[in-house]
């Protein structure tokens, strides 16, 4: 279903029928936002094929592109299995508020739990930009505080230009 491709010793990119995709369809949907998947437990790369149909389905939200996903080692706690990393490019009319809330019940759907930071996690989605917005509130900082220090954002990046 993926085809497997070696990196470096410790990187593995995978592209399958979801994973790089790319639609030649305009959006009607206000904005452009690139947003962040990941995850550690279980059968991740199924979870990101499952994720893609639905978000595929989805009114509220168009998925125009996707980058290959990567599989990295993890960061913080270590004591976990590696990581599983892609990008979504998905054009939406919500608020940056509303969309982040959005993502948190997607999230859920995938049954996502919450324990401490850095923790495995099955599906995790973060906002890395939102159209050209700036935004630093306690809650949502956007463009995402990490994205140039992390190999699992500025890898998959290079799929989408
Ligand atoms: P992680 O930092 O590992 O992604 P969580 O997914 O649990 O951890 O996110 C913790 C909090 O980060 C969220 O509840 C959210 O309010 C906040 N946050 C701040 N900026 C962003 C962003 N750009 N995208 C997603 N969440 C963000
Ligand atoms: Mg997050």
């Amino acid at each position: 279903m993926y085809l497997k491709h070696s990196l470096s010793d410790d990187l593995v990119r995978y592209k399958g029928l979801c994973f790089s995709y790319k639609t030649t369809q305009k959006s009607s949907l206000r904005y452009r936002v690139v947003v962040g998947i990941g995850g550690n437990i279980g059968d991740v790369k199924r979870r990101f094929m499952h994720l893609f149909y639905y978000l595929k389905k989805q009114k509220q939200v168009e998925l125009l592109q996707t980058s290959s996903l990567l599989q990295n080692p993890p960061f913080g706690f270590l004591e976990q299995d590696d990581f599983f990393n892609g990008l979504l490019v998905l054009q939406t009319s919500k608020q940056p508020r509303h969309f982040l809330d959005y993502l948190h019940r997607v999230e859920k759907k995938f049954a996502r739990k919450r324990s401490f930071a850095n923790a495995p996690r099955s599906l995790d989605l973060d906002i890395i930009f939102f159209d050209n917005r700036v935004i630093n509130t306690p809650r949502l900082q956007i463009p995402h505080k990490e994205w140039s220090k992390r190999q699992s954002v500025v890898i998959p990046l290079m799929d989408l230009v």
